[in-house]
């Protein structure tokens, strides 16, 4: 097994059976080590500063159907909500003063018809705040055209997890008019674009196998994104797969060492599924190998209502407001924030 580890961070790569073996193994001593080793290689490429990026949860009105998320077109208890121009500009506005340097708005999927909106937005934010960062997160567009005109108005980054690169696995988790093909077109046009781009995958996901994730890691060793976003399944009450167990904290924290042995550059969030699982995850992402957190500055009143997965946290450190209690947290093992903007280094 430590041979594998050495192998894996020696040429960034392993065999299928490699993978399987660091995913499955029993031997507590290697996933240690494993982890051991993924933090020492972000020491390494990036120190100890930890970047910090302001979440702005834009809208949960959602055309589409996801059987796993909570805010999905057919979720009739949800009050739906989009916040306006403004408030988005005052978000930004209090993340600036607080220190944050990149804005991520997520939202569900809109019509087409909105595009012109999310771009004047865009533009907006990108006229009064020019040294900082725009991320995008707002799912899958019909057509390139869409993301060609937010990039021209200013967008950096773009999160687009592929959730499953299995596409019999892709149809259990979705409805039949979407398609795991499309969303990897989508991810081949965010590219194409010049976009920093970020996929990844929930982990343990209903239906998912070892091998499934096998698949993802190669996927991913293919398309080498800028941003890599692993969070455990968590499961909606008011969803159909929300009668299944969530994923695997243990398997999140293996991808995560995984991931950074194999790309010492990538930009890897602890996210907020891990921190809401167990109160340790942020920190466990971190000594796992993750440099990046994603506090949400989205206005309070409104965080209950982006409910994509039961008990989502969305106070203490994983809040803007609360980013003190993250930077004494942070301490506490030897890290601590790094304000910059924390592009990709092929980006700077
Ligand atoms: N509409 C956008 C943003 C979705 S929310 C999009 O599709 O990309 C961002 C991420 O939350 C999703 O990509 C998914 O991986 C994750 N997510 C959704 N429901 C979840 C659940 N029940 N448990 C854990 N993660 C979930």
């Amino acid at each position: 097994m430590h041979n594998l580890i050495d192998q894996l961070q020696a040429h960034g790569h392993l065999s299928a059976d490699g993978y399987r073996q660091l995913l499955t193994t029993g031997d507590a001593s290697a996933v240690a080590l494993l982890h051991e080793r993924a933090r020492a290689v972000s020491q390494a490429t990036w120190g100890r500063g930890i970047f910090v990026r302001g979440l702005i949860e834009l809208s949960n009105v959602c055309r589409n159907d996801c059987y796993y998320c909570g805010i999905r077109r057919s979720n009739h208890d949800v009050a739906r909500y989009t916040l306006s121009a403004d408030e988005v500009l005052q978000c930004c506005h209090q993340g600036e003063a607080a220190g944050f340097r990149t804005f991520v708005l997520q939202g569900g999927e809109w019509d087409e018809s909105r595009d012109q909106w999310i771009a004047d937005l865009v533009t907006a934010i990108r006229q009064r705040w020019p040294h900082c960062a725009i991320t995008l997160s707002l799912g899958e567009r019909r057509t390139r055209d869409s993301y060609a005109l937010w990039r021209e108005c200013g967008a950096n980054r773009y999160l687009l997890r592929h959730e499953t690169h299995n596409a019999s696995h892709y149809a259990t988790l979705h409805p039949a008019d979407m398609s795991r093909d499309h969303r990897l077109q989508c991810l081949a046009w965010l590219k194409e674009l010049g976009y920093q781009t970020g996929t990844g995958m929930m982990i343990g996901s209903p239906g998912q196998t070892v091998d499934h994730l096998v698949e993802d890691i190669e996927y991913i060793a293919e398309v080498r994104p800028e941003m890599i976003g692993l969070g455990p399944f968590i499961p909606h009450p008011d969803t159909p797969l929300g009668h299944h167990r969530a994923g695997s904290v243990d398997l999140t924290l293996r991808l995560y060492s995984i991931f950074r042995l194999m790309f010492p550059q990538a930009l890897i969030p602890s996210t907020t599924a891990l921190a809401t699982l167990t109160p340790s995850g942020r920190l466990d992402g971190i000594l796992a190998g993750a440099n990046v957190v994603m506090p949400n500055l989205s206005p309070t009143q409104r965080r209950e209502q982006y409910a994509i997965y039961a008990g989502k946290a969305s106070s203490g450190a994983e809040a803007a407001e609360g980013i003190a209690a993250l930077e004494r947290q942070l301490a506490t093992i030897g890290y601590h924030i790094d304000w910059g903007r924390g592009d990709h280094k092929q980006f700077r």
